[in-house]
């Protein structure tokens, strides 16, 4: 029997109903942030490939589900030797990124809930990001000076678009008349 959908729209989130068709990106928390900087830089040609092909369908206007635990960015590195994914700090970051990113956001993140991120919220992201107020996750992070230089320059290059192409997102947010995430 199909799991009932959990009406989650007053926060901006959805359940997913069609991950199995590919229709979303899977994220953990804290990859959030890590899209927030991302300009083609990794830990591996086959890493960078796989994230490039996710901002591109984050940047076409795909949805991602929030989940706990290794992601779609993960997957590359899942059968690495020097895999660090399922480790207890990670999993912390993911800990402390969900309040600071639903903070700006406006709503609690949820394991599960759908997002469209607008430009909008990407900006405001950033912002937060700069100013310093979203970045407990990144502490001891082996990209933190990268990240913080990013931030400085204007996040200048970076691949996740912020440019108002995000037209799915905007269509959404008429019909439902709510603010989507
Ligand atoms: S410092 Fe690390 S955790 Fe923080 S955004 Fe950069 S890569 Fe992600």
């Amino acid at each position: 029997m199909p799991e009932p959908e959990r009406n989650n729209s007053r926060l901006g989130l959805q359940r997913v109903c069609c991950d199995k068709n590919g229709m979303t990106v899977s994220l953990r928390p804290h990859h959030l942030l890590c899209l927030l900087t991302y300009l083609g830089k990794g830990y591996t040609a086959n890493f960078v490939r796989n994230y490039d092909r996710i901002v591109r369908r984050l940047n076409s206007g795909e949805a991602l589900r929030l989940v706990s635990g290794p992601d779609d960015i993960c997957r590359p590195m899942l059968k690495e030797t020097t895999c660090h994914c399922r480790r207890s700090s990670v999993v912390e970051r993911d800990r402390l990124a969900v309040d600071e990113i639903s903070a700006v956001l406006g709503c609690k993140l949820e394991t599960g809930g759908r997002l469209s991120l607008s430009s909008a919220q990407i900006c405001s992201l950033r912002e937060a990001f700069r100013a310093g107020s979203i970045r407990s996750a990144c502490a001891g992070c082996e990209w933190q000076e990268l990240c913080s230089d990013i931030a400085r320059t204007g996040f200048r290059d970076c691949r996740l678009s912020a440019c108002p192409t995000d037209n799915g997102a905007a269509a959404r947010q008429i019909k439902s008349g709510q603010p989507q995430m």
